[in-house]
């Protein structure tokens, strides 16, 4: 391996099923890796067992899966710095948490959790709040504050945690390659505990390890985790190691109002928020999903692209190897991104009208075909061709109903309006033309369809909304001659004959 080559990481945890947020952070660090020849690594996080959700890790990789982004490097497909589990990795991290007690930049303590909690209720009975510092190390129970023999008997007992001790009064700043030069005050800062007495590192502790032992370069992560950067950095530094750079990128907001997209909001606004649906395995609640509405993973990611990334031109849309290619830390914003759901439906049909027709039909086959509907490849091609304009997500081609069978209704505006006294003789009319117009496709029934109106000296708006009604019942819809073409002679003219023996009502 070349050294300083670009390796980055996905880093979630298990507690749930990946969001909107996780596949951007997923996508933003792939796109980097890729932009850079680099490595893509998926690694879990799973040492909070407590917080553990069966299914999850499947999900999180399923779904980078369905989005055609996917590691180089994880648990299912191992690199050279396995494993990418952390919990597999359990054994590894107690030594590094001994190294910084050595080094003076831990500490054992041991409060029970009542003592803390009673330090707590105490500071916010005199309206602050107690943090475990070098404020107020002192006065706790730990082999800072202990005699030495007191605090060995304790450790050798077993009933502890590391904590890592934080130097009072220092400003911390590195580079963040969004946000520039970041400053933290150490005051803001609590002891963390890095590992607890069950041997499981906390997640601070196995992050930085990790992506030390990982040789990772970047550190591409959501806004939430900023306030524990500063912290992270002195960890690096008490390590002695160098640190990665940082990129924290924007938070998603809600289409509207203040605050973080929240999986709720999808559940009030009526959009999604997860890539692939998911039924939590304990409340057995469910979750729809971009995939579930009929999505496009290209649509999906090329929405996520540009929440919170801009390529500083007019370009919208990305294919994923246009991605790689134009993408940029640089260009990611640093103020929150506003999802837009509507948008978001822009993104399907756009993409939809850029795929190529083959490929349309080879997707809409199985769609047809799972509602009962079997249909050659060529008349799937028609079908795309008619539709393809007029769809904003591909299964909704499957709902043209008029293009498999008759009319179980007519539109009613239509029939009141549309439908005159002279109507039914023009029909007629109509008819023997189409009865004789041969070969029965678009191009021939429009020329002999527009050669009936000059005849009959009649406009488009006499013949065709009454036609569209017979043969389709709908008010509106794709091209005419296309649509009877698709039907064939036949069905055209059963659906004329049969409409107009129910069309003697409308008048
Ligand atoms: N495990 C953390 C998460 O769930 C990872 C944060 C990071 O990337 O450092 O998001």
């Amino acid at each position: 391996m070349t050294p300083n080559a670009v390796r980055v990481r996905f880093a979630p945890s298990p507690t749930g099923p990946l969001h909107m947020g996780g596949v951007r952070t997923a996508l933003y660090n792939y796109l980097f890796a890729k932009k850079h020849g680099g490595t893509f690594i998926l690694r879990i996080e799973d040492t909070d067992q407590n917080r553990f959700v069966p299914g999850a890790e499947e999900y999180i990789v399923e779904a980078l899966k369905w989005c055609g982004i996917e590691p180089d490097e994880s648990p299912e497909n191992p690199g050279a710095y396995g494993p990418y589990r952390q919990s597999e990795r359990k054994g590894l991290y107690a030594q590094y948490a001994d190294l910084l007690v050595q080094k003076g930049w831990a500490y054992y303590a041991f409060d029970d959790e009542a003592t803390i909690a009673a330090k707590r209720a105490l500071a916010e009975e005199n309206k602050t709040t107690f943090q475990y510092d070098a404020s107020t190390r002192m006065e706790m129970r730990n082999s800072e504050s202990l005699p030495k023999a007191e605090s060995d008997a304790l450790i050798a007992a077993g009933n502890w945690v590391i904590r890592f001790k934080i130097p009072a009064h220092r400003e911390v700043v590195f580079t963040d390659a969004i946000r520039g030069e970041v400053k933290f005050n150490t005051a803001v800062l609590d002891d963390k505990v890095l590992m607890k007495g069950d041997g499981m590192p906390t997640y601070h502790l196995a992050n930085i390890v990790d992506d030390h032992l990982m040789e990772i370069t970047h550190v591409i992560r959501g806004e939430e985790w900023l306030p524990s950067a500063p912290l992270h950095v002195l960890l690096y530094e008490a390590f002695g190691w160098s640190a990665p750079t940082f990129a924290h990128l924007p938070l998603i907001l809600k289409p509207t109002g203040n605050g973080k997209l929240s999986k709720r909001d999808g559940e009030k606004g009526g959009f999604p928020v997860f890539p692939l649906n998911w039924t939590d395995p304990s409340s057995g609640e469910t979750w729809s999903s971009y995939q579930g509405a009929g999505y496009s993973p290209e649509a999906f990611l090329n929405m996520l692209l540009l929440l919170g990334w801009n390529p500083g031109t007019e370009k919208e849309l990305y294919s994923l190897d246009e991605a790689v290619q134009d993408f940029s830390l640089e260009r990611v914003v640093k103020s929150g991104a506003r999802f837009n759901p509507e948008k978001a439906v822009w993104f399907n049909e756009s993409h939809l009208r850029e795929t190529d027709n083959a490929a349309l039909v080879k997707q809409l086959l199985p769609l047809l075909e799972s509602k009962g509907r079997s249909v050659s490849e060529e008349q799937a091609l028609s079908m795309v061709l008619l539709l393809k304009e007029r769809v904003q997500f591909l299964h909704q081609m499957t709902e043209a109903t008029y293009l498999f069978e008759a009319p179980a209704s007519y539109d009613e505006k239509t029939t009141k309006k549309k439908w005159k006294a002279n109507t039914p003789e023009v029909m007629s009319a109509l008819r023997e033309v189409l009865a004789s117009t041969s070969p029965f496709d678009a191009a021939t029934i429009e020329h002999n369809f527009k050669a009936f109106l000059e005849e009959k000296e009649l406009g488009f708006g006499a013949v065709l909304p009454g036609f569209r009604l017979l043969l389709t019942g709908e008010a509106g819809g794709p091209g005419m001659y296309e649509i009877a073409a698709f039907l064939g002679k036949e069905e055209s003219l059963k659906r004329m004959d049969e409409g107009m023996k129910i069309a003697e009502a409308w008048v």
